[in-house]
């Protein structure tokens, strides 16, 4: 029988409920145990695809194409289960099917209602992740108890004990503990309010999680158990972590809650394997190397908005012994600063992707002082496609190149539009999503990382390099070193007369995880780990093999 875990949030949004929801989904895991999460959103949009990075940060693609909440992204990064696009749904998404399927004539002389159709329907993609195959399904409602929105999610979840048995159901609130300066204190209040709420609507959490800056003393966590109704040891401190959120894990194993979940639900297990992160956090903490990246984008002043490539970035780090220092620059101010000014001085330079024209000159200023100083440059789809801009226009001697995404009337579009796609007139879901195969070429850059001739790598985008100037391209030194296995469509290229010069059609961001970096990224900070070294006069055997 597979067991059901829901995690909801109270008091506060952003209070960490993705990463406490991975971390726990990491930690059966790491007891042996077969995992599938899923993230429910209370918003109308039928996926993040259509939102901009400001509202929503990062949309998290998957294999099979599905636009996701970037929580999916802490998911896939702490766990191993399958991610399809059952595992996020949305209430657009839910009312959708709902509607088609009263068009169907499927409710034939009812009335269609929130309860019980939303809420059956809520439940039934609930259960599509049950089955013979799965331990346990991890649920995390979005948004914070108190929302209207969220509503029909919680009136659905309290049915799933009445379904599976009460003995098959565990509720978590993560919820905040803030400390109030002026009284020197710990306040538990909003906690008693927000459980308070989600009793009213009939559920009553089984454990509560209580996020905080300073540490809840047993007298504290007694009055939380009073007055939440639940037992002493059920309340788990999650304290702050300003050092890495790989700590996160960690500390809830050492404040009991994997094993207070294992024992509520009687699923027998060893005790988790917590090797692979304690050396993670050792890795963090004694680096051999500090290097600086230049991460240049549309919408860096956001945190959110490129967040698995951060923590690729990360990852690519720790499989170095690395710590690289990132900074968050927005295109639009090299535009009017100049590349020179706020540029210098960093070990690589890393353009992500993006949509719409502000700042694209800004990013090609940055690929263009990577290429001429010589300076390790990754880029990723719109940075791909503004390499191919730069190069077009400042070696080929293209004037004018351009995307045909941000000039119509360019007359060298090196970027433009594929024929299946110029017909698209419905926005949401309808890019080149999802994993596609790439041929390497042999000893290439591409190849040299990989160490494969094939790869799958994950898509978003609506342009592509337009094949018209690739000869032109190649004879200045430009080399596609990933195609379409029928070679019709570049994924990778590179520059030849560069220590490393490359960029992607495709999302490697997505496919890096602290425990496996994505060996795009690690190529990248070897990279800027030598030429780090090289600067500071290092001999050879200072510099490391880029693996
Ligand atoms: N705007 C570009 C396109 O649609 C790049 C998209 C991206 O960077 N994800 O092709």
């Amino acid at each position: 029988m597979t067991k059901h875990i829901f995690v909801t949030g109270g008091v506060v949004s952003s209070i960490g409920k993705g990463l406490t929801s991975a971390s726990i989904g990491m930690l059966l895991e790491a007891r042996g145990l077969r995992v599938r999460m899923q993230k429910l959103d209370p918003y109308i949009n039928v996926d993040p695809g259509t939102m901009s990075p400001y509202q929503h940060g990062e949309v998290y693609v998957l294999d099979d194409g599905s636009e996701t909440d970037l929580d999916l992204g802490h998911y896939e990064r702490f766990t191993s289960g399958p991610l399809t696009r059952d595992s996020n749904y949305t209430t657009g998404q839910i009312y959708l099917s709902v509607i088609e399927k009263e068009r169907r004539g499927q409710f034939l002389g009812k009335t269609v209602q929130v309860i019980p159709h939303i809420t059956n329907e809520i439940k039934s993609v609930i259960y599509k992740l049950a089955g013979p195959e799965t331990d346990v399904v991890i649920t995390e409602i979005g948004g914070t108890i108190g929302d209207i929105e969220s509503l029909p999610f919680l009136e659905a979840i309290r049915q799933v004990p009445i379904d599976v048995g009460k003995e098959n159901c565990l509720f978590i609130h993560l919820t905040l503990v803030p400390y109030l300066k002026a009284a020197a204190e710990l306040k538990t209040k909003p906690t008693q309010h927000s459980v308070g709420q989600l009793r009213q609507i009939g559920i009553q959490p089984d454990i509560l999680v209580c996020r905080c800056e300073q540490s809840i003393s047993r007298e504290e966590r007694e009055k939380i158990a009073l007055f939440c109704n639940v037992p002493i040891q059920a309340v788990i401190e999650e304290k702050d972590k300003d050092f890495s959120i790989y700590e996160v894990p960690l500390s809830l194993v050492e404040n009991g809650l994997d094993d207070l979940i294992c024992r509520r639900l009687s699923l027998s297990t060893r005790q988790p394997d917590m090797t692979p992160w304690n050396d993670i956090l050792h890795r963090l903490r004694y680096p051999k190397h500090e290097i600086s990246i230049a991460v240049v984008g549309k919408y860096a002043e956001h945190k959110d908005a490129y967040k698995s490539i951060y923590e690729s970035l990360d990852h690519a780090g720790l499989h170095h012994h690395a710590h690289v220092r990132v900074s968050r620059i927005q295109s639009i101010d090299v535009e009017n600063e100049g590349a020179e000014r706020l540029l210098s001085g960093y070990d690589g330079i890393l353009i992500p992707g993006g949509f719409g024209e502000r700042g694209i000159e800004g990013k090609v200023q940055s690929i263009r002082f990577a290429r001429e100083r010589q300076i390790p440059f990754f880029g990723i789809c719109l940075g791909m496609q503004c390499a191919a801009i730069e190069f077009a226009r400042n070696v080929v001697g293209l004037q004018g190149a351009h995307s045909s995404e941000f000039d119509k009337d360019s007359p060298h579009p090196v970027i433009c539009l594929l024929n299946e796609q110029r017909e698209i007139t419905q926005m949401g879901g309808t890019m080149r999503l999802g994993a596609q195969k790439a041929n390497l070429a042999p000893g290439s850059l591409a190849h040299q990382a990989y160490l494969s001739e094939q790869v799958k790598e994950r898509h978003r985008h609506r342009y592509e390099f337009n094949n018209v100037y690739r000869s032109q391209f190649e004879a200045h030194g430009m080399r596609f070193s990933g195609t379409s296995p029928d070679g019709g469509l570049v994924e990778i290229l590179e520059l030849t007369n560069h220590p490393w010069f490359l960029a992607v059609q495709f999302h490697p961001e997505f496919k890096s995880k602290p425990t496996a970096a994505h060996p795009l990224f690690s190529a990248f900070i070897g990279a800027a780990i030598n030429r780090h070294a090289r600067r500071k006069g290092g001999r050879a055997t200072d510099t490391i093999e880029i693996v």
